[in-house]
């Protein structure tokens, strides 16, 4: 039986991510997952998904944004395809039910 360092169970988008970093850090990892990734069983599924620097969420999560940007341009010249198409983008609120951005309403 082949042993490896270390199991990632699910991979979507996070799972995914921990297996190429462990890979890239030089352990011997095994990735399961219940379907065949790409799929379209979980949350990571679709084509595209939207990314940006102002993450209403919390600026505490802006440094991850950002670096995970500078991850994008990394695949994209490990890969040779475009990964990451950089566009505009409009909020639009109703304004009958506050939410916090950035800790405000
Ligand atoms: C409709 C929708 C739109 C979204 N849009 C955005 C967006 O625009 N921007 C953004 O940043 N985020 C968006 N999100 C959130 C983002 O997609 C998720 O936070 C992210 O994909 C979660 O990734 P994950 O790896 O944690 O989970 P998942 O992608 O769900 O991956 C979990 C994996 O675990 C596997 N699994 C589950 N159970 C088992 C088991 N027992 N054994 C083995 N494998 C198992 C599944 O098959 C799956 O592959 C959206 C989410 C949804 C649902």
């Amino acid at each position: 039986m082949k042993q490896v360092d270390i199991a990632v169970v699910g991979l979507g988008a996070v799972g995914s991510a921990a297996l190429y970093f462990l890979s890239k850090s030089g352990f011997s990892v095994l990735g399961l997952d219940r379907f065949d990734p790409p799929h379209a069983m979980g949350s990571s599924h679709g084509e595209t998904r939207i990314t940006r620097l102002a993450v209403g969420e919390g600026e505490e999560y802006v440094n991850f944004a950002q670096r995970s940007q500078e991850i994008w341009k990394q695949m994209e010249q490990d890969s040779g395809n475009q990964l990451f198409i950089p566009c505009g983008g409009i909020l639009l609120d109703s304004g009958v039910q506050p939410w916090s951005k950035h800790g405000g309403e």
